[in-house]
């Protein structure tokens, strides 16, 4: 990237060692992945440079033809991706999908349910300082204490007192199958919208390992860049015409102005990615490697929240340890893993301690770790944090790490 180094050489130093970065660690982190370079080309082009106010073919701006080609596409493979007959690609975030789902179909003050943040659902779920927690009147369904899967008969009785106009299912970091035909008969006998968040799940949901929520749900919101492996962004689904107008009116003019063309180009490409046959394999190895991470931790161990893992993520009590998720996330990255704390349910310390981590496949499978990687991997995050006062014990969890990492180049030949 020459004109980068000419131009800034700080921002040129700053991405390198970004790059290093990723280079240089094993990415664990659950909402991350490292997308295509042709995903990459696709947001780093003069798309930037274009406003389209408006939608395909009708734009308030001229010179729009090229780029409705481009959202065109996005929301055609967007709808074939996932069998959905309305697409709207603009929400620039994941929280700004969520935001358009709550213009569309409800008012402020509304009484709307989520799963709550301590139970792994998302701050846009009901976060008391988060719009959703501003501006409606939440209500939160969470996890049986026993088997610490959703308790589906608790969410039933509680929709039935509080009669929310809108449900959400979904969540940031839940390791089982949801069951959306469920949560979608509870909205229905309560007469309340059923908004599915995705975002997590998005790419095993593409790739048909985990049921799709789209004949379930009235809308479908969705990130494009977790297990999707897409560009940052949003998007929401529906199969109903009237809801895709209210959508699409509550995205633009309603929450935001111009789209960003250049994201929607890189969702267009990792949408068409998402398409082809390779993209079933990944799934399916997103799901074995995060199975067999899960196994080297338990058996080193650590307990893993409801006993296992269906997805990309596990989510993994530390108490056994005796160290805190703070602790472990620092303690994790001095030898080279990448990880984020995490609340348990019934989380006895503050979100800032925490007594979890939450450590996701995606990412790593994209570089190409093996299940017999991940078996380390593993088994590597439980003698760190057992062995977290022996430096012998660590250095040789960063040589087996380093090992890893030079057997799977990240973006080989790429340079700032
Ligand atoms: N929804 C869920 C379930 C998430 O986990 C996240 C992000 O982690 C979001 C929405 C928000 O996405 P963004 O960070 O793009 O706003």
């Amino acid at each position: 990237l020459d004109f980068l180094r000419g131009e800034d050489p700080q921002i040129a130093d700053a991405l390198n060692a970004e790059l290093a970065r990723q280079r240089d660690s094993i990415e664990l982190i659950a909402s991350e992945n490292f997308t295509s370079r042709a995903v990459m080309e696709a947001v780093g082009s003069v798309l930037t440079n274009k406003y389209a106010e408006g939608y395909p073919g009708k734009r308030y701006y001229g010179g729009c033809e090229k780029v409705d080609v481009v959202e065109q596409l996005a929301c055609e493979r967007a709808c074939e991706l996932y069998g959905a007959n309305y697409a709207n690609v603009q929400p620039h975030s994941g929280a700004s999908a969520n935001f358009g789902a709550y213009l569309a179909l409800v008012k402020p003050g509304d009484t709307v349910m989520g799963m709550s943040l301590d139970h792994g659902g998302h701050l846009t779920h009901g976060s008391p300082v988060n719009f959703s927690g501003l501006m409606y009147s939440m209500v939160s369904y969470g996890l049986d204490p026993e088997t610490e899967l959703i308790d589906y008969d608790a969410m039933e009785k509680l929709a039935k007192e509080t009669r929310p106009k809108m449900i959400i299912g979904g969540a940031s970091a839940y390791p089982r199958v949801i069951d959306f035909e469920r949560m979608a008969a509870i909205a229905k006998a309560v007469d309340a919208y059923f908004v599915v968040d995705m975002a997590h799940i998005a790419g095993l949901v593409a790739a048909g390992l985990h049921p799709s929520p789209v004949p379930f749900a009235d809308v479908v919101t969705s990130t494009s860049h977790k297990t999707l492996r897409g560009p940052r962004g949003g998007f929401i689904l529906t199969n109903s015409e009237e809801l895709a107008k209210r959508i699409n009116k509550a995205i633009f003019p309603g929450a935001q102005g111009g789209p960003l063309m250049h994201v929607i180009a890189g969702k267009a490409v990792a949408f068409g990615e998402a398409l082809k046959p390779a993209y079933r394999q990944y799934g399916r190895d997103i799901i074995e490697n995060c199975q067999a991470m899960g196994q080297g931790m338990a058996q080193g161990g650590l307990r893993l929240v409801s006993g296992g893992t269906d997805n990309h993520l596990c989510l993994v009590d530390l108490t056994p340890a005796q160290v805190t998720g703070k602790e472990a996330e620092k303690l994790l990255e001095s030898v080279g893993i990448t990880v984020n704390k995490n609340s348990i349910p019934n989380e006895p310390l503050s979100p800032f301690v925490t007594s979890g981590i939450r450590v996701g496949s995606a990412a790593a499978t994209t570089r190409g770790l093996t299940a017999a990687d991940f078996a380390t991997v593993g088994a590597c995050i439980a003698k760190a944090v057992f062995g977290k006062d022996n430096p012998a014990v660590l250095a040789e969890v960063r040589s087996t790490v380093d090992n890893i990492l030079a057997a799977h180049p990240l973006y080989p030949g790429l340079q700032y």
